[in-house]
């Protein structure tokens, strides 16, 4: 089942690019940049060495690196390179639909602005696209709950500006950052306001047992995706009138099983919402979240929702065929996808 999750032409809707970083890019900046200063370059080193052994990592050890790419993606060049690198390696596992998303940044002492982190997000992927790696990818810009919404204004302005610049590689908004903090009533009229604007919007939504408000009222916005959703439905403490208006709108969820049980809001693979949802034959599109930390692939994913559930292969490509649905993107690429996983079909056997 392994090779065959391998050999499945994919989807991703769900990567940051930060986290997506892997241990061999991770390497491959320190050889290349010049000031590594304030990099705690022991816990990076002993990262990349114990990942390359193939060892595990334990919830503590993947959230300290967080800090830690934040500190060495600081300069125009890394962003581009690392841009590329997360691509190239979706590509090599047959992910041939791609849609990134990161948080524009400042950082004074490189001079990067969040203007040319932008520009250089999109130069990566540029340069993906002159290597034909046979992936369309696209850009969602991270607006962060955690810092008001004063810059959320700014990056969705960014966004708007992009969206017509960038021949709409840069397509959409996601709301990210920490559950804990910021007060989503103020970001509401500024997410429609994008929204009415052509900004398509995934939102990361219930990530919290305890913010059942918070989530009726990003749900009514209402959102194209929902990033996790963990505590919507009542079985997990939402409430049923969530569980309503997200079919009412038919509004897909970016399911992400290792990110979850690894950040611990979710108890074991088996109970997974991804089986909760797909059983209501509602949209879910299996992704990664942050690949790199999670040491994971999309590949990876779709085995463990064939293990944990009993899935067969033709059920994994039916997943697969139908996340096509829920990418930001028109008909004609759509049903571009739908023909290329067709052929692809007949040479997977099924
Ligand atoms: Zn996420």
């Amino acid at each position: 089942m392994e090779e065959f999750c391998r050999a499945l032409p994919k989807i991703e809707l769900h990567a940051h690019i930060n986290g997506s970083i892997s241990a061999c890019t991770m390497e491959k900046i320190v050889q290349n940049k010049d000031d590594l200063s304030g990099v705690d370059m022991k816990k990076l080193n002993k990262w990349i060495t114990s990942v390359k052994k193939g060892e595990k990592k334990n919830l503590n050890e993947t959230f300290e690196m967080f800090p830690i790419l934040h500190q060495l993606v600081t300069d125009t060049d890394t962003v581009s390179m690392v841009t590329y690198d997360v691509i190239k390696e979706f590509a090599e596992e047959n992910v041939h639909y791609l849609e990134l998303r990161s948080t524009p940044r400042d950082v004074t002492s490189t001079g990067m602005t969040k203007q040319s982190y932008v520009e250089a997000v999109l130069k990566g992927i540029e340069k993906a696209i002159k290597e034909d790696l046979n992936i369309i990818v696209r850009f969602l810009l991270s607006v962060d709950r955690s810092r008001g919404v004063d810059v959320a204004m700014e990056t969705i302005e960014l966004a708007k500006q992009f969206n017509s610049k960038s021949n709409g590689i840069v397509i959409g908004i996601d709301l990210s950052g920490n559950p804990n903090l910021g007060d989503m009533a103020a970001f509401v009229p500024l997410l429609r306001d994008a929204k009415k604007s052509g900004l398509k919007l995934a939102l990361h939504i219930a990530e919290r047992t305890d913010r059942t408000d918070e989530s009726g009222l990003l749900l009514s916005v209402p959102p194209d995706r929902i990033g996790h959703g963990t505590y919507i439905h009542p079985e997990a403490g939402g409430r049923q009138d969530l569980v309503d208006i997200t079919q009412q709108f038919n509004i897909p969820i970016e399911a992400c099983l290792t990110s979850n049980i690894l950040g611990q809001t979710v108890s074991s693979f088996d109970k997974h919402h991804f089986k909760y949802w797909y059983d209501k034959k509602h949209p879910c599109i299996i992704c990664t979240d942050d690949k790199g930390l999670m040491l994971t692939s999309v590949s990876r994913e779709y085995n463990i929702v064939a293990n944990t559930f009993n899935f067969t292969k033709q059920q994994l490509y039916n997943i697969s065929f139908k996340s096509i649905d829920s990418i930001f993107e028109s008909d004609n690429v759509k049903d571009k996808l739908r023909h290329q996983w067709t052929i692809l079909k007949t040479e997977l056997g099924l």
